[in-house]
């Protein structure tokens, strides 16, 4: 049964959160964790740079090409992929074994790829994707965010139009209008909400 049947389950899962670059999961999934404690955000693993206010191992755990290797090899990911086809990301499995064992509900934000290798790998999962109300609008927050320069940015509308034609692939499809109807909708899917 899928946590969204009839809003009553609270299943202790984890939830997938794949969406294209700029359409807001992570403000929305900011908004989820004030309003939901029990849910817990997986820090992921990255070769990117860091940008500007961005903590370690807070907002990612940045690593050099070396340790990410090491973290594939020694079986330490539970998904990795190169996105935007730059940098690899990847999602450290330990954290997200002990949460579940506390109760917690961990978010894994991942791109389409890892979202596909955990469908394989852990069916069980409920897979969520976050779309914008319209193209227009998702490359309107991606330039407006300010984050990345004009190619990096031409990058990302790339690799959007792939993921948004992957949408089906999901459980749930949650389009973010405003951020607290985005959130409304998770936590309904979570059978966290009114
Ligand atoms: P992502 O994590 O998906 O890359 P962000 O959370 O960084 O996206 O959001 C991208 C930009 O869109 C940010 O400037 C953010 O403030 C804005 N944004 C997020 N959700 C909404 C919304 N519902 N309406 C308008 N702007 C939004
Ligand atoms: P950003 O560089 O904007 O922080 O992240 C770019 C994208 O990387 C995100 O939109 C998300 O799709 C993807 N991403 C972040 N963490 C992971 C991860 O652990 N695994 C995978 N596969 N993708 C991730």
């Amino acid at each position: 049964m899928g946590a969204s049947d009839g809003g009553a389950s609270t299943a202790v899962i984890p939830y997938v959160v794949a969406g294209p670059s700029g359409v807001g999961k992570g403000t929305v999934i900011r908004d989820l964790l004030a309003r939901a404690p029990q849910c817990w955000l997986s820090v992921s693993a990255t070769t990117r740079q860091p940008r500007p206010g961005e903590r370690e191992g807070i907002d990612y755990h940045f690593v050099s090409d070396a340790e990410f290797d090491r973290l594939i090899d020694s079986g330490e990911m539970l998904e990795w992929a190169i996105v935007h086809g730059r940098n690899r990301y990847g999602t450290p499995r330990q954290p997200v074994v002990d949460m579940l064992a506390r109760g917690r509900i961990p978010i894994l934000e991942v791109d389409l790829d890892g979202a596909r290798q955990i469908r394989r790998s852990w069916p069980d999962v409920e897979q969520i994707f976050v779309d914008a109300p319209s193209w227009e609008e998702l490359v309107h927050r991606l330039r407006g965010r300010g984050t990345e320069d004009a190619a990096e940015q031409e990058r990302r509308l790339e690799t959007a139009r792939v993921e948004r034609a992957a949408r089906d692939e999901f459980d749930h499809v949650v389009i973010n209008d405003s951020v607290s109807g985005a959130t409304d909708q998770l936590l309904r899917i979570m059978g966290l909400g009114q």
